[in-house]
């Protein structure tokens, strides 16, 4: 499997036109007239992307919440490249929101960019991610180079360590819990047992 995209998704002659006639400035992505095209683009960069975020290559999840389709020149500095398909990946909504609308190129362009020289992070469609950034255990993100490091910078990659941590404290944490639970079950008094019971129905209602 690829670490880039490599087919950036092709607009239908249909698609043009409702982007011609709709499309004025970058606020008007959000315009319901483009959500079949969106729909469109997500399904084919799912399959582009292996289905994983491409800044933390989390697995990306299936409801609207759980994908964005990111800009990799923000829309909001570059309005023309709203719908410049090469400008287009998928990233999970944390990643899209750290790295927001940052600017990533190192000079003022005119034509879309043919290839990531001029771009400070990494380009979805230009960069193979291994060359930039190693993953270890699934959370810790080592740059392998500027654009790496930059990347990381970007999208604050090193949130998911903590999130990571946090999680394997809570996995070791919760059986001890249970098991205390249990102890104080069987060997509390009646007035104890009766708090716990009442508790824990709290919780669970
Ligand atoms: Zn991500």
């Amino acid at each position: 499997m690829s670490n880039r995209i490599l087919v950036p998704y092709s607009l239908t002659a249909g698609e043009s036109t409702i982007i011609a006639n709709n499309f004025n400035t970058h606020t008007d992505w959000s315009k319901p007239v483009f959500h079949s095209i969106k729909v469109n683009i997500i399904a084919h960069l799912r399959v582009q992307q292996n289905n994983s975020c491409c800044y933390c290559k989390y697995q990306l999840g299936f409801d609207i919440k759980q994908v964005d389709i990111e800009h990799i020149i923000p829309k909001s500095e570059y309005e023309n490249f709203t719908f410049e398909t090469r400008n287009l990946a998928l990233s999970c909504p944390a990643c899209n929101t750290k790295k927001s609308a940052k600017p990533v190129l190192r000079s003022v362009i005119v034509n879309y960019p043919k290839n990531g020289t001029n771009i400070i992070i990494i380009h979805a469609h230009y960069d193979d991610y291994s060359n930039h950034i190693d993953i270890i255990n699934n959370c810790v993100f080592v740059a392998k180079s500027t654009k790496g490091s930059e990347t990381i910078t970007f999208c604050e990659l090193f949130r998911l360590s903590t999130v990571e941590q946090k999680a394997k404290a809570y996995q070791q944490l919760s059986p001890s819990i249970i098991q205390q639970l249990v102890a104080d079950l069987k060997n509390g008094n009646q007035q104890d047992k009766e708090y716990l019971i009442n508790t824990i129905k709290e919780a669970i209602r």
